[in-house]
């Protein structure tokens, strides 16, 4: 099934006077929400028991959870050390999710710094390839598309990571897709284009389950993303309207996270709302 939610907990959320996030799933189911990405971008400080709390109350109010692992994993490094750190960053996210039961652990595969983009994304395949092999619960790995143009993760390289093992979902972030691409997401046929060019690379069946981020970005011609605005903030692209009709054409139930900057609750909700008005054919 189609799958709405926030990454992280909503300002609104805070100024409600709620502290902690195992109190977010109730909040959250009463706003009509069944999914839910925790954030680990800054490190993986989570202790078991309060994962495990989450993971509880997650459950008990039909939420599925995401983690997002920590933002500097680069996978593509030349340096063994750092290299051995980003590994690591990968493990305790992993372990995390496990205790709190999350189907998915987003990593930014890392950047290309002054190499060539081949010789990076090469390094970091390796690198890839090796964890899916011998690291415990990889399968939990969703490599994530990459908003700014020298960070590896266009639509072709995600897929190529996803060549790695056939178990492997992809995070599609489609604010980023359109930033790295100079708004390339221009209409419903753009956003067909793209969902064609992946089911070709990963098939339809990992197509259909993706796991989707949203979010309006401010982009530049030169370096891509720069900042995310919220769904009000109408003069950022793109527009989710328009992938509206490609989820429905292609029998898609990927579960979407709104990556809003402060309303991602609440921008969650429209964007469940926009799709089941079309659904009705409203
Ligand atoms: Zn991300």
């Amino acid at each position: 099934m189609i799958r709405f939610g926030p990454a992280g907990n909503s300002e609104s959320f805070y100024n409600e006077g709620y502290k902690n996030t195992h109190e977010a799933f109730k909040w959250l189911e009463a706003m009509g929400l069944d999914a839910y990405e925790y954030q680990c971008g800054r490190g993986v400080f989570l202790k078991q028991d309060t994962a495990e709390k989450i993971g509880d109350e997650a459950k008990a109010h039909g939420v599925a959870l995401s983690l997002h692992a920590p933002y500097y994993i680069n996978l593509a490094g030349t340096d063994n050390e750092k290299l051995e750190k980003s590994i690591g960053h990968i493990e305790k996210s992993i372990e995390a999710a496990r205790w709190m039961g999350a189907r998915r652990v987003v990593v930014h595969p890392g950047g290309i710094g002054g190499d060539s983009r081949h010789a990076a994304m090469k390094r970091a395949m390796r690198v890839f390839v090796d964890i899916m092999k011998n690291m415990p619960g990889s399968g939990l790995i969703s490599p994530e598309l990459m908003g700014k143009i020298n960070q590896l993760g266009n639509l072709d390289e995600i897929i190529e990571f996803c060549s790695a093992d056939d178990s492997i979902i992809p995070t599609l972030d489609f604010g980023h897709l359109n930033s790295r691409e100079n708004g390339s997401l221009d209409s419903p046929e753009a956003y067909e284009k793209v969902i064609l060019r992946l089911a070709d690379g990963i098939g339809w069946d990992r197509t259909r389950r993706l796991h989707v981020h949203f979010s309006r970005i401010e982009y530049t011609a030169r370096g891509g993303e720069k900042r995310h605005w919220t769904m009000a903030d109408k003069q950022y692209g793109p527009e989710f309207d328009h992938l509206i009709p490609v989820l429905i054409k292609h029998r898609m139930e990927p579960v979407i996270i709104s990556e809003s900057s402060g309303t991602m609750a609440e921008d969650a909700a429209l964007m469940k709302r926009r799709y089941f008005d079309a659904i009705d054919g409203n």
